[in-house]
């Protein structure tokens, strides 16, 4: 086997482990259904009786590769909103992509351009996220930085530098809640060197 043909054996291999692991773990989420919490549930926005319609699916794409995942799916009766609970917990909700991938997402668009984000994760990690999904991604967490620096660090462009590049470093609780609620297409400050 010469240089080239292990290159491709290589990725071929790494991307079939991918794929087996996502299944695996899409099973193990799909199986467990304790977000179902009865027929009624305290709605997330007024407080009111959420009813229960049945489990929906959600396509997630994840540092593994896409999963579908089921969701227990609740309609408020007084606002009419609708939200699945396990989004919160795996802090997914308005958003298509997995905390895993927000993050790397963040951490390569804080120093590449939009669609260079979107070439190296598809070329290191096998991951295939559009370049406007990772501007979007950019948006979000530069607009969480820009809101979290008035209070708490000064609006310094070098602190928020330092604040991106600390949201997107791995096992970072505060990134990962702080983005699970925050919407994908809200304009926002821009991190980075995006475009
Ligand atoms: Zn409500």
């Amino acid at each position: 086997m010469d240089a080239i043909d292990f290159a491709r054996f290589e990725v071929k291999v790494r991307d079939q482990a991918l794929r087996l692991a996502a299944r695996l773990v899409e099973q193990r989420l799909n199986r467990d259904r304790d977000d179902h919490a009865g027929a009624t549930l305290a709605c997330v926005r007024c407080g009111g009786d959420a009813g229960y319609e049945g489990r929906r699916e959600k396509t997630v794409v994840t540092v593994l590769g896409t999963m579908q995942l089921t969701r227990a799916y609740y309609r408020c009766a007084t606002c009419r909103k609708r939200f699945c609970s396990r989004d919160r917990a795996l802090a997914v909700v308005g958003t298509s992509l997995s905390p895993g991938v927000v993050r790397m997402t963040g951490s390569a668009a804080a120093r590449v351009s939009f669609a260079e984000t979107s070439a190296l994760l598809h070329d290191l990690a096998g991951v295939r996220i559009e370049a406007k999904q990772a501007e979007r991604v950019a948006e979000a967490l530069g607009e969480a930085i820009g809101t979290d620096e008035q209070v708490h660090v000064g609006s310094s462009r070098a602190m928020r530098r330092r604040c991106i590049w600390a949201w997107t470093a791995p096992g970072c609780p505060y990134a990962h809640r702080r983005l699970g609620g925050v919407p994908a297409s809200r304009r926002t400050v821009r991190p980075g060197r995006g475009k």
